[in-house]
């Protein structure tokens, strides 16, 4: 058995595995410290995490549908349109806060709540 990368003799106790191949610890740990930019499948992995990952219950899914679509809208316009209590609004919101998908924003006296890139 041979490392992919660099064709070091593996010990198939000290092979490793990545992105389908297998590698020795050596080019195994160089690819988890650095992704390199020749290494195109290693960053697309990485952007793929980044990009598709946030993973959204369905309830944070249709908040941010619905501030997407019609936002901005008030807490009570949100848990009317989603039938959802207030409570459980504010703590679905918290999380797409956090991931900077959306945001709450001053209107009037009113605090309405939007899509993080939203003006
Ligand atoms: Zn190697």
């Amino acid at each position: 058995m041979k490392c992919e990368k660099c064709g070091a003799e593996l010990d198939p106790e000290e092979k490793y595995e990545h992105a389908g191949q297998t590698l020795c610890e050596d080019c195994y740990l160089d690819i988890k410290a650095t992704p390199k930019v020749c290494d195109p499948w290693a960053v697309y992995t990485a952007k793929k995490e980044v990009g598709e990952n946030p993973t959204l219950t369905p309830v944070q899914k249709k908040i941010l549908d619905l501030i997407k679509n019609s936002g901005p809208l008030s807490a009570n316009e949100i848990c009317t349109e989603l039938g959802i209590a207030e409570q459980e609004f504010r703590n679905n919101f918290t999380v797409l806060r956090h991931m900077e998908l959306a945001k709450a924003t001053k209107m009037g006296n009113e605090v309405k709540y939007t899509t993080f890139n939203s003006v």
